[in-house]
């Protein structure tokens, strides 16, 4: 059994309360951690390391930030293999997702914001023989990052990168369904000698100690991504207070293909962005949009290809693992119910998946799941999934599929598939959408800005966008 500790003051800690919680193998279905409770105690102790270390870091050079972390990116580099294993046990994501995506993506993200830090600028305003202005950004103070399940490691390092090299301490909660690698991070901060105080890493429920970290006075801003409905909770709680938020929130988002498109590389890339980590990434397309000359001929190829993937245990040869718990897992299951209430036809999976090995029998899997004929104003169509089940639904003219497309509450990301390059220009303007690819799916330059609008969000995380938030500008105006 191993036994998840809290990171506080530089020190692995267990929780004030001696209170700790199941952690389960999604492949398994088996208990195989203990993950502290943490509360109001914890966070206690958490802020007032926090404030101990923070005229320190924030007066540190930015170049002796930027050592801190790049220590901490080639500490994750060299323990690769051990912490993508830890991912793939914590959250039935294929091992070799976990070794090519999230944990190459973590170790990038410490490099990209310790190396960012040392060419961030700020603006100086002239005015004609009278005064210079300047902007000053200084670091914020204390923050709180807060983090989903979906891509652990990787979201919980995306937040913290940039907070630390922009001078703040951070208080950070990963899920407490997925914190294994998260409790890794803080032995590599240890190793890495990050002074103490910087980063404090407490476990537990949202509804208790994150819920703390959000109403807590001296926690200045708030960098969240998880469900919508979260988001929404947060945001009243932090609002009176006037605390900064990035709120990155969900998504239920459109792959649109046009007749035109190089179909072998769309086919290709359409399965992978409709079934990657279990259909659980916040930019996975799972409504898919496909022109009429075109949707028999795609339905086909679609079916064919995604009925060839490889479902069973994660820490095999496999494309598809097991959903994260066996909450999500009926959620997703009762959604394939209602779209099949609503009218929907399932061409493939549907159901729920026993793979043969022995240690995998009580685990949460799902089929991968394609359902036709369900209106795009319907509850399938409309609430986010989050899993391995995606919808296809025909359409005839451009802005047939904006108003099907842009007909959610959501707007994270989309895909369209086009050779025409008119068309392209013009739906991606009409989306409402935070990011668009063209011909692509999930093709990643950190310095751009990452976020949703309408339900998905509020701020943009990434590049500058991330070292903004992260700072408090102030205009300095000098007379002449
Ligand atoms: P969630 O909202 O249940 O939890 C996210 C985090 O918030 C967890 O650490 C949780 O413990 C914490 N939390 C829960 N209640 C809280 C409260 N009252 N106060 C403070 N913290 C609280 O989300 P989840 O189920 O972990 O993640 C899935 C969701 O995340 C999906 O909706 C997905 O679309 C979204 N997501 C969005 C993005 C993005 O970039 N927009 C990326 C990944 C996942």
């Amino acid at each position: 059994m191993k036994v998840i500790q809290n990171y506080i003051g530089g020190k692995l800690q267990a929780p004030q309360n001696k209170m700790y919680m199941d952690g389960y193998e999604p492949a398994s279905g088996q208990v195989y951690a203990q993950i502290p409770d943490s509360d109001e105690q914890d966070l206690q102790m958490a802020i007032e390391a926090a404030e101990k270390a923070f005229p320190i870091w924030s007066n540190l050079s930015a170049l002796k930030r930027s050592k801190h972390l790049r220590k901490i990116s080639e500490l994750i580099e060299q323990k690769l293999p051990e912490l993508a294993l830890a991912e793939s046990i914590d959250n039935g994501k294929p091992l070799k997702l976990a070794s090519s995506v999230d944990i190459p993506r973590a170790v990038d993200n410490f490099h990209f914001f310790a190396t960012a830090i040392e060419h961030f600028a700020s603006e100086s305003h002239f005015m004609e023989q009278t005064a210079i202005n300047y902007t000053l950004r200084r670091p914020i103070g204390i923050v709180g990052c807060i983090s989903p399940w979906n891509l652990p490691l990787y979201l919980f390092t995306w937040k913290i990168a940039p907070a630390l090299a922009s001078g703040n301490c951070v208080i950070a909660k990963p899920s407490e369904i997925t914190p294994m690698t998260a409790y890794l991070l803080s032995e590599i901060c240890i190793e890495a000698g990050l002074p103490s105080g910087v980063l404090n890493i407490v476990h537990g429920r949202g509804a208790q100690i994150g819920q703390s970290i959000v109403a807590h006075p001296k926690i200045k801003a708030i960098s969240f991504t998880g469900g919508t409905s979260t988001g929404k909770h947060l945001a009243r709680t932090a609002a009176p207070m006037f605390k900064k938020l990035s709120l990155e929130l969900g998504g239920k988002n459109p792959n649109i293909i046009f007749d035109d498109c190089d179909f072998e590389n769309m086919l290709k890339t359409t399965v992978h962005s409709s079934f990657a980590n279990q259909g659980q990434i916040c930019l996975c397309g799972s409504r898919i949009f496909i022109q009429k000359n075109i949707y028999e001929k795609f339905k086909d190829a679609f079916v064919a290809e995604v009925k060839k993937l490889a479902i069973g245990d994660p820490l095999q040869e496999v494309n598809v693992g097991a959903v994260v718990s066996k909450e999500h897992q009926a959620k997703i299951l009762s959604y394939i119910q209602i779209a099949q209430e609503e009218g929907g036809k399932i061409l493939c999976g549907g159901n729920k998946f026993i793979p043969s090995s022995k240690r995998c029998k009580e685990g949460y899997f799902i089929e991968p799941t394609i359902i036709e004929n369900v209106g795009y104003l319907c509850r399938a169509n409309q609430e986010e999934i989050f899993g391995p089940v995606v919808t296809i639904t025909p359409f005839e003219t451009e802005e047939e599929v904006l108003t099907m497309a842009n007909s959610t509450e959501y707007g994270l990301a989309a895909t369209v598939w086009t050779k025409d390059l008119q068309r392209a220009h013009r739906v991606a303007e009409k989306l409402e959408s935070g990011i668009v690819w063209v011909n692509c799916w999930l093709l990643r330059d950190l310095r751009t800005p990452f976020g949703g609008v309408k339900s998905s969000g509020v701020g943009r995380e990434g590049g500058w966008e991330a070292l903004r938030f992260f700072t408090e500008a102030k205009n300095v105006c000098i007379k002449y």
